[in-house]
């Protein structure tokens, strides 16, 4: 059947790839976006980063302009979120339209968590999108005392980028070490080590009783007893896939669109990715949802083509590589940590330039490197090679989410 209409739900990072790649691929078919942000499309990498440290401008993250979505034949719905999705008409819901596809992919994908009981206080934000980013930077030209909670990637960035700009920087850490669960405790005191050098107080093993102040937010009191005053408190406590909408679709929805090993998230024709999307990874061996560039761009790439009817593989086989740039330092990461042996097969940890494989089972998994990024593509590809040849069936690969042998 000659497939017409593809709608596609998100307009970020997923949204523009697939969209593209359906194009690139031959797709001359209609094409609706639908972004619940009145900006373009944009790249939220550079967010936490360069322009944090006003070295990028917020609005040079927008991906292409306005007449190059004309080009390629791309029907924009800016500012109004979907509201909900009909299986059965197959129509998605837009203010009062009910827009129809053929093929669908939801790529909505994740915000910020915030604390429960955070009271309303001015100089609290999370960091998200655009709009977060410019006021945030907005905020830390005035040089407040900053606090952020929470010392996973995006904590680390945006404590660096504030360290950049000169400002009292403290990051508040329920974990032992920065990234526990992700790199475990080894590495993640390399991450610490990283914080300390450069001027970061970092308080691990504590969490917040209470965010106080009058109008703005003056201090944050913790479960040790001790009280960090501060003027900008920023969030960086993970996220929750944007799923609300889907609530009543029939779509099977736990920690994002659940989908099969193709990205198929229901009938035939209905697609996720990215961030939002949870399927079986097969490098882990159990569902998962990833929240990284690559895995978007790759996951956008494999359901375009399978909507073209030529995907490379029956099953998604992506990498889960991401990267991070922390105080100067060019942090990548790929495959998983879900291992029984690691190694630093190259450089050192002191000299702040090493490559660590991870592996199960004697074969290579996962690798983490700073500044060495030659090195780690190489083990990139050699996973790549080797989640291409793994069974995909779950259950012939379960692994145990016990990492203490590992670390
Ligand atoms: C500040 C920041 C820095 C990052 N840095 C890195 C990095 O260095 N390396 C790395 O690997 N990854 C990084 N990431 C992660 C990476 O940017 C994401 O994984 C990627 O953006 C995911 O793309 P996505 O399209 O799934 O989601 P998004 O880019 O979030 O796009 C989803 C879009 O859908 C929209 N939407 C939500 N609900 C609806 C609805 N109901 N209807 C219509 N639209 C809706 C949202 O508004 C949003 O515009 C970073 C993320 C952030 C926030």
């Amino acid at each position: 059947v000659r497939r017409q209409r593809a709608l596609i739900v998100g307009g970020g990072l997923v949204g523009l790839r697939s969209a593209e790649a359906l194009r690139q691929g031959g797709f001359d078919g209609s094409i609706d976006l639908v972004c619940a942000e009145t900006e373009l499309p944009y790249d939220r990498p550079p967010l936490s980063k360069a322009v944090l440290t006003g070295e990028r401008e917020p609005t040079s993250t927008v991906f292409r302009g306005l007449s190059s979505f004309a080009d390629l034949d791309i029907r924009l719905h800016r500012g109004i979120p979907a509201s909900s999705l009909d299986l059965t008409s197959r129509t998605v819901t837009v203010d009062d339209d009910q827009l129809p596809f053929d093929d669908l992919i939801i790529g909505t994908g994740s915000s910020p968590r915030t604390l429960g009981d955070l009271p309303a206080l001015e100089g609290v934000h999370v960091l998200r999108g655009i709009d977060d980013a410019a006021t945030i930077r907005g905020s830390l030209l005035r040089e407040p005392r900053v606090v952020v909670l929470g010392a996973g990637v995006l904590g680390a960035e945006v404590a660096s980028s504030a360290r950049h700009l000169g400002l009292e920087v403290t990051i508040l850490e329920q974990q032992d070490t920065p990234m526990l669960r992700s790199v475990g405790a080894r590495m993640g005191s390399v991450l610490a080590a990283l914080h300390d050098d450069h001027g970061t107080r970092l308080l691990c093993g504590v969490s917040v009783e209470a965010v106080e102040g009058s109008t703005r937010v003056e201090r944050i009191r913790l479960s040790n007893g001790e009280t960090v005053e501060c003027d900008l408190l920023v969030l960086g406590i993970g996220s929750r896939p944007n799923t609300s909408w889907l609530e009543d679709s029939g779509l099977t929805i736990s920690d994002g669109v659940v989908c099969d090993r193709s990205l198929r998230a229901g009938p035939e024709g209905v697609y996720a990715a990215g961030d939002v999307a949870r399927w079986p990874n097969p490098l882990v061996g159990r569902m998962q949802r990833c929240e990284q560039w690559m895995t978007g761009v790759e996951q956008a790439r494999y359901v375009a083509s399978c909507i073209l009817g030529k995907p490379r593989s029956a099953a998604f086989l992506g990498s889960n590589y991401s990267w991070s740039h922390q105080y100067g330092a060019h942090l990548q990461f790929v495959g998983t940590t879900y291992a029984d042996d690691f190694e630093v097969v190259s450089g050192s940890t002191t000299d702040r330039e090493f490559v660590v494989h991870y592996r199960r089972a004697g074969r290579l998994v996962g690798a983490m490197a700073m500044n060495r990024p030659t090195e780690l593509m190489a083990a990139k590809r050699e996973i790549e090679i080797s989640v291409g040849g793994l069974d995909v069936s779950l259950g012939s690969q379960v692994v145990s989410d016990d990492l203490s042998a590992c670390f």
